[in-house]
């Protein structure tokens, strides 16, 4: 059952929960990751689906799925849909324990009718504007709003009409009696129900008030009988009245609501208002742009579940807001990725290379290690033949000093070949643009042969021009360029626009034919990429998830070499 049963590294709330199962506060743990559908998931709820989920399974028990949505008007069945799609690709499965807050809106009615009829709420009529003006400050209490000692009654009789439709939107609401005096402003009547005409995506015009946040959560973690109610630091002020209302209730059960700080990544916005700001904008192409933070972004861009889960689990559970690099998590990908990927060739940015001395229509398969992380891999032939590609990158016709890989009259090794000498350049007339490069080779340098061992100083990728299938690559990098967007008033202005870059020349091995969507593999010496998912027949599309070194490693070690 445990994953990680391995000496799970704890935190506390592995220590409230082990103190609970020990005391017999509780025997088993049931804890529920509570997403409002208005928008995609992304990396900090993954972090919150793999602290909830992860705890379940750790200590034998169980997680909810359950959908916040009392909000109609943000709220949507395809938000619905994509979230529980990427909590299974996490890894996560709620077995048959799917909630919905509107499943309860009968219940939580007559949960606030019981808190009516015992004098604990009441209806008031003040306009959205005077509440927010009685309500006071930090500094200064609120003032009782003139409807505060309505009777029981009349309470009772507005409620009631309330919910048949009698009001128009914002007549009136029902608000908690508690103290508007209190230093803690959520405690200062807060409003429980509003009358909002918006069709819901699952009760339709069923009802036309709903109740608000507060009182939703505590009472549907209630009735789920939620034994540890995990959420981000920002509720930490709201959790007198989450015990509020389950007190006032006198609720067979009270879950135990419990703070953690929210996962913020650095060169990265996660406020969903931003996101779909990002949307909406046009300045990516949908929720699923591998630039996004959303999993489907993730899973786009060929990041593994395997990888964010140990992310998540790396970072931690604090008591304190802080910021996480986001190497830290391209990190983990790349170590998944080290040990999955299939090597193979691509050349990016091609240049044509003629071996002048290879025999005209002599073709060669020569042998390749898929992964020399996973002997199991095994091998795959690849053709050699006497024109190929390389990559532009890879020759200069002017080198500077550190500079070792082709050049006229040098040579270099082939990758899984032969030593080859560039012995001409072909340039264009007019620009003097490098068309192609011609070339001899040393036939008794091939790979694994005796003569092999020769030493050259740089090893090329490449592939036959004949065999070779065309394919655009889109280079992605992170989306921001600075390290705090979220801080910036100008946001979007922060955007880096090289943040993608399409290659539409790429050439890519013959082995990659039949590569499917969301298939990854290493590009040698290039990084590692994903089949996207707008590969189709006569079309080839690849994503770079992560470039192979970690060049931020590198900048904060200060210049190497
Ligand atoms: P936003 O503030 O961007 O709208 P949210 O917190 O309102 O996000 P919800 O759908 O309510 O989004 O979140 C579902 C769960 O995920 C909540 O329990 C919330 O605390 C948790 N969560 C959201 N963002 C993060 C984060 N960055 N780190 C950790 N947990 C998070
Ligand atoms: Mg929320």
């Amino acid at each position: 059952m445990a994953e990680r049963a391995a000496d799970p590294a704890s935190h506390f709330i592995r220590e409230i929960i082990e103190d609970d199962l020990r005391s017999g506060r509780h025997a088993r743990v049931v804890t529920r990751f509570p997403p409002e559908p208005n928008g995609y998931l992304h990396i900090g709820h993954a972090k919150s689906i793999c602290l909830n989920f992860g705890l379940a399974r750790q200590y034998g028990g169980v997680c909810h799925l359950r959908f916040d949505d009392t909000n109609p008007a943000k709220e949507d069945v395809e938000y619905v849909d994509a979230i529980m799609e990427d909590v299974r690709w996490l890894g996560f499965d709620w077995g048959d324990r799917l909630f919905y807050a509107s499943d309860y809106f009968e219940q939580l009615y007559d949960f606030a009718m019981r808190l009516v009829e015992a004098g604990k709420a009441y209806v008031d009529s003040l306009s959205a504007d005077e509440i927010r003006a009685y309500r006071g400050t930090f500094t200064e209490p609120g003032r009782n709003s003139p409807y505060r000692d309505r009777s029981v009654a009349e309470n009772r009789d507005l409620f009631l009409r309330m919910r048949a439709g009698e009001f128009p939107d914002g007549a009136h609401v029902l608000r908690a009696k508690i103290d508007m005096a209190s230093s803690n402003l959520n405690m200062r009547d807060p409003t429980l129900y509003r009358i909002r005409r918006i069709a819901h995506h699952r009760t339709g015009d069923q009802w036309c008030i709903y109740p608000l946040y507060d009182f939703t959560h505590c009472l549907s973690d209630m009735l789920e009988g939620i034994t540890h109610s995990i959420c981000t630091l920002e509720f930490e002020n709201h959790r007198p009245l989450y015990d509020w209302v389950l007190d006032a209730l006198d609720t067979p059960c009270h879950p135990q609501q419990i703070e953690f700080a929210r996962l913020n990544l650095s060169y990265t916005v996660m406020s969903k208002r931003k996101l779909l700001a990002l949307v909406q904008g046009g300045h990516v192409a949908g929720w699923d742009d591998p630039r996004m933070p959303t999993i489907s972004g993730f899973r786009r861009r060929g990041y593994t579940p395997e990888a964010i889960r140990d992310f998540c689990e790396s970072v931690g559970v604090a008591k304190r807001d802080s910021m996480v690099d986001v190497a830290q998590l391209e990190h983990h990908i790349r170590e998944d990725l080290n040990k999955r990927a299939p090597r193979v060739m691509a050349v990016l940015r091609p240049l044509k290379l003629v071996i002048e001395n290879y025999p005209e229509g002599q073709i060669e398969e020569l042998e390749a290690v898929n992964n020399p992380e996973d002997p199991a891999a095994g091998t795959r032939r690849l053709p050699f033949a006497r024109e190929l590609y390389i990559e532009r990158d890879d020759f200069m016709e002017d080198p500077p000093g550190k500079f070792f890989r082709l050049a006229p009259g040098r040579e270099v090794r082939l990758r899984y070949a032969y030593i080859i000498k560039c012995e001409r350049v072909v340039k264009d007339p007019e620009t003097g643009a490098v068309l192609e490069l011609r070339c001899s080779y040393d036939p008794e340098t091939r790979s694994g042969s005796p003569a092999s061992s020769r030493k050259v100083k740089a090893t090329l990728h490449w592939v036959s021009v004949a065999h070779a299938v065309a394919a655009e690559v889109r280079l992605y990098d992170r989306l921001f360029k600075v390290e705090a967007p979220e801080a910036c008033d100008d946001w979007l202005a922060t955007i880096d626009p090289a943040a993608l870059t399409v290659l539409r020349e790429a050439r890519v091995e013959p082995s990659l034919a039949t590569a499917l969507a969301g298939e990854r593999f290493q590009f040698e010496r290039q990084g590692y990429f994903c089949v996207d998912p707008d590969t189709g027949p006569g079309r080839a599309v690849f994503n770079r998830t992560v470039t192979l070194r970690d060049t931020w490693a590198r900048i904060q070690a200060g210049p190497a070499r």
